[in-house]
C-alpha cells in the first residue's frame, strides 16, 4: 500500500496512480486484472485496483485457515483484547492517512471522515477488546426430579474463516464494526471491501500488522460481487460464516450461496426508514434533527431517513424549516471546512438516484428543494454531486416512498392520529430504524416501542452505544450485532454437561 496522495494533486503532476493490492497472508498480491477506482468529487483517478481472482480468493481462504489453526487460535482473551486496544491506539496515530483514504474514495467531507468514520473504527476495537474481556457464560445448576444434579455451562468457540463482505458508504466504519468482534472472539477472516473504497480497508491490513496482528489472521480480498471475488468468497467451501452489510438483493444472493453448505450468515441491509414528528415536538430540534437524519453522509447512510410523516398541525412549519435546511448544505470539495456534503459515491449511484427523482414528479411530487444536479464549477462538475432533495404529494403507495433511493432526499406526508402515524411507518417491507419526535415522554416511549424496526430513537437519531443491539428485521437483516449480541454471531457454543 502506498503512502496517499490526493487524486487531483497526482494527476496535476503526471504521476502514475498508485495500485491497491490485495493483502493475503501479509503480502501484497497481484490480480487477476486491475480496474480503476474514480474519484467522485471529480471524476479523476484515484487508484488502480487489483482484483482478485478464485486463485487469489482461495489463497486467502486458506492462508486465513492457516492462521486460525496457528498460535492465534491459542492466543488467550486477554492477550487479544491487548492486540485489539493496540490497534485502537494505532487506528488514532495514522488517523491523517486512514481519513485521506476514506475521503479520497467517498469524497465526504473531511470533517465527517475524521469524527465518524476513523473516530468510530477505533472506538469499535476498544469497545469489542472490553466486551469480549467481560463476557461470561451461560450456566446452570441443573435438578431433575428423579434427583439427579448436573452443572451444564457453554463455553464459546470461534466459528473459524469468516467472511467480511461490506459496502461503500462508511467503509471503515462498518468493517472494522464487523473486523473488532470477529478478532475478539478469535476468528480468522477474509475482508472484501466495496470496489468503490478499497482504500482503507487496505491500509488498515497495513496497520494490524504494525500492532502485531499475525499474518494470515486478516486477508483483503478486491473486487466486484457476482462473478468476482465476491461471489468467490460467498461460495468458498473454506468459509465458516459471512458477515454482510449491504443491499438486501445482495444479502438474497450471498444467502443462496452459502445455502448448499449451510453456513451462518448476519445481515445488515437496506433500509426506508420512517420519521414521525408529532404537533408537540420541539420543532427547531426536529427539523435540525431531520436535515441531519435525511442528509447526512449525501443521505447514503442505511440509517438515514427517507420517509417523514408529520402531524397535520405542523406540516407547513417542518416542509419550510426542512426545506430551508437543504438549501442551506454546502457542497464542495472535502477539504474546505465550511463543506457539509460530499457527492454521491459513483456516476452509477448517481443514475440510479435521478430515476427515482424523474419517478417522484411522475408520481406527481411537488420538489420542495433541490431535484437534480447542481452546477459547482471550480473542477467538480466531473464528479457526481446531486441537490440535497425534499419532495411532498406523495403517499404509501408510490414507489419513491416505498423503495430504497440511497441519496439525499426524503418524502414528507401528512398525518393526523398517532395510530394512523405509526400504521405508516411499518408499512414497509424494510425495517432497520426509526425516530419519532415528541416532548410528551409517554407517547415517545409508546410510539418507538411500537415501531417494527431494529433500532427506535428519540428525539435525536444515529446516537449509538456500541453495547446495544444493532440491526434490521424483514428486508432490513437477519441477525443483530453490538455487544453481545456480536460474540454469539462469531462463536459457536459448545454446552457442557457434567453430574454432580
Ligand atoms: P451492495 O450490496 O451493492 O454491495 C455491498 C458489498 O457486497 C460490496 O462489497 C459488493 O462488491 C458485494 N457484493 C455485491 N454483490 C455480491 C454477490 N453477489 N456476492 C458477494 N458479494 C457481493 O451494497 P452497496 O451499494 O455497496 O451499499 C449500499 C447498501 O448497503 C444500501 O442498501 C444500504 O442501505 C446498505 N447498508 C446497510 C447498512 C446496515 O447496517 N443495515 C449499513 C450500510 C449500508
Amino acid at each position: 500500500f502506498e503512502t496517499m496522495t490526493p487524486p487531483l494533486r497526482a494527476a496535476e503532476q503526471g504521476q502514475a496512480p498508485r495500485a491497491i493490492h490485495n493483502m493475503i497472508a501479509g503480502e501484497r498480491v497481484e490480480g487477476i486484472a486491475t480496474f480503476t477506482k474514480i474519484s467522485p468529487v471529480d471524476g479523476s483517478v484515484v487508484a488502480e485496483v487489483h482484483e482478485a481472482g478464485t486463485e487469489q480468493v482461495d489463497r486467502a481462504v486458506a492462508a486465513a485457515r492457516a492462521a486460525f489453526d496457528g498460535p492465534w487460535g491459542r492466543m488467550t482473551v486477554a492477550e487479544r483484547a491487548r492486540l485489539l486496544r493496540g490497534v485502537a491506539d494505532a487506528i488514532d496515530r495514522r488517523a491523517d492517512e486512514l481519513v485521506s483514504a476514506e475521503v479520497g474514495d467517498t469524497g465526504k467531507p473531511e470533517t465527517l471522515a475524521r469524527d465518524l468514520d476513523v473516530a468510530r473504527a477505533a472506538a469499535n476495537f476498544r469497545s469489542f477488546a472490553d466486551t469480549v474481556s467481560t463476557a461470561g457464560l451461560d450456566s446452570f445448576l441443573t435438578e431433575l426430579p428423579d434427583g439427579r444434579r448436573a452443572l451444564n455451562y457453554a463455553v464459546r468457540k470461534p466459528l473459524g474463516v469468516v467472511a467480511v463482505i461490506v459496502p461503500w458508504n462508511l467503509p471503515l466504519l462498518l468493517l472494522t464494526w464487523k473486523l473488532a468482534p470477529a478478532l475478539a472472539t478469535g476468528n480468522t477472516v477474509v475482508i472484501k471491501p466495496s470496489e468503490e473504497t478499497p482504500s482503507s480497508a487496505t491500509l488498515l491490513a497495513e496497520i494490524l500488522a504494525e500492532a502485531g496482528v499475525p499474518a494470515g489472521v486478516v486477508n483483503v480480498v478486491h473486487g466486484f460481487g457476482a462473478d468476482s471475488a465476491g461471489e468467490a468468497l460467498t461460495t468458498h467451501p473454506g468459509i465458516d460464516g459471512v458477515t454482510f452489510t449491504g443491499e438486501s438483493s445482495t444479502g438474497s444472493a450471498i444467502m443462496r450461496a452459502v445455502a448448499p453448505r449451510v453456513r451462518p450468515v448476519s445481515f445488515e441491509l437496506g433500509g426506508k426508514n420512517a420519521a414521525l414528528v408529532f404537533a408537540d415536538a420541539d420543532l427547531d430540534a426536529a427539523v435540525a434533527g431531520l436535515a441531519r437524519s435525511t442528509y447526512l453522509n449525501t443521505g447514503q447512510v442505511c440509517l438515514c431517513t427517507e420517509r417523514i410523516y408529520v402531524q397535520r398541525a405542523v406540516f407547513d412549519d417542518v416542509a419550510a424549516g426542512l426545506a430551508e435546511h437543504a438549501a442551506r448544505l454546502r457542497l464542495g470539495r472535502p477539504e474546505q471546512p465550511a463543506t457539509t456534503t460530499g457527492p454521491l459515491i459513483s456516476q452509477a449511484h448517481r443514475d440510479k438516484v435521478l430515476s427515482y427523482f424523474d419517478l417522484a414528479v411522475a408520481e406527481g411530487a411537488t420538489v420542495l428543494a433541490g431535484g437534480g444536479i447542481p452546477t459547482l464549477g471550480d473542477g467538480l462538475d466531473g464528479g457526481s454531486w446531486i441537490e440535497p432533495t425534499l419532495w411532498t404529494g406523495l403517499d404509501n403507495s408510490h414507489r419513491t416512498v416505498r423503495e430504497e433511493v440511497f441519496g439525499p432526499v426524503a418524502a414528507l406526508i401528512p398525518f393526523d392520529t398517532e395510530e394512523e402515524a405509526i400504521a405508516l411507518a411499518n408499512d414497509t417491507d424494510y425495517g432497520l430504524a426509526a425516530v419519532t419526535w415528541t416532548t410528551d415522554l409517554t407517547r415517545g416511549h409508546r410510539v418507538a416501542q411500537q415501531m417494527r424496526t431494529g433500532m427506535s430513537w428519540v428525539n435525536t437519531w444515529y446516537l449509538r452505544d456500541l453495547r446495544s443491539p444493532f440491526g434490521g428485521v424483514g428486508l432490513s437483516g437477519i441477525g443483530r450485532e453490538g455487544g453481545h449480541h456480536s460474540l454469539e454471531f462469531y462463536t459457536e457454543p459448545t454446552n457442557v454437561c457434567v453430574q454432580l
